[in-house]
């Protein structure tokens, strides 16, 4: 059979308002249903997650938090914990993304988190990416570091509730342009399930679908996908603005269609 691929729409804090959120949610919602080939998911703010989640009632979409608490409940002002996300028919979770880390979330937290999340049966983005690349391949050892941590304590069976979403803090939020060329996500890809292999074994390992995230564009989307060795993409900017986010579904859809 074959396998699906993955889109991820990470929307952030965006946009501004319920309205704004409801109708980039329409726009995508009119769509889904002919892509029969992905995964799709959409990570809103979530205080939109309730009231677009009421708006859907297919199966081809599912919804996704941007974060959770790994506290179970209690005075945690501003938190959410993963019971309360996954209440409101959130089946995703993205977990340690990097500009949660830039606030202060440290490995211990993310696989904290990734714990909490495989409780209430979540689907668990994780994500890991280096600052920058650096010629003595340093940053392979980070990479490693972040990813055996993040997964410390989780068992086999639990893998098949994770996909890495390999983001490269240096490329997020650019333009196409300064996104990683396919070869070296095609590198790192293999690097990390190796990895994986390492820590499990190599059935298990390479199951675990590898995303790529980082200025994914209209115009980067389709090379990424032949040249990466990636099951598909977690997207930021390009998920907030209509074609280009349907121009990256269609692209992906055909491609996971055919391969
Ligand atoms: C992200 O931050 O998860 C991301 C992929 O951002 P962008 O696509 O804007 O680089």
């Amino acid at each position: 059979m074959k396998k699906k691929g993955y889109v991820i729409a990470n929307w952030k804090m965006n946009p501004d308002t319920v309205a704004d959120a409801k109708e980039l949610f329409f726009d995508i919602k009119s769509v889904v249903g002919r892509l029969k080939n992905l995964n799709v998911v959409i990570a809103p703010p979530i205080i939109f997650l309730a009231e677009l989640r009421r708006l859907y009632s297919g199966r081809q979409l599912e919804f996704g938090a941007q974060n959770i608490s790994f506290e179970e409940k209690g005075s945690f002002t501003g938190e959410t914990s993963a019971k309360m996300a996954r209440s409101i028919g959130t089946t995703y979770v993205i977990v340690g993304h990097s500009e949660r880390r830039l606030m202060g979330e440290t490995d211990k937290d993310v696989n904290k988190k990734i714990v909490a999340a495989l409780l209430q049966k979540f689907t668990i983005v994780l994500c890991i990416g280096e600052k920058e690349r650096d010629s003595q391949g340093s940053y392979l050892s980070f990479l490693e570091e972040e990813l055996r941590s993040a997964l410390t304590g989780v068992s086999k069976k639990s893998l098949k509730h994770i996909l890495i979403a390999y983001e490269p803090i240096w490329a997020i939020g650019k333009t196409g342009k300064e996104a990683m060329s396919p070869r070296d996500v095609h590198e790192t890809s293999l690097f990390l399930h190796k990895i994986l292999m390492q820590i499990y074994d190599r059935k298990s390992a390479f199951a675990v679908p590898i995303l790529y995230g980082g200025s994914v564009e209209p115009e980067n989307n389709e090379e990424l996908l032949h040249g990466g060795g990636i099951s598909g993409f977690l997207v930021g900017h390009a998920s907030l603005e209509t074609s280009s986010f349907l121009s990256i579904l269609k692209t992906s859809n055909n491609f996971f269609g055919n391969s």
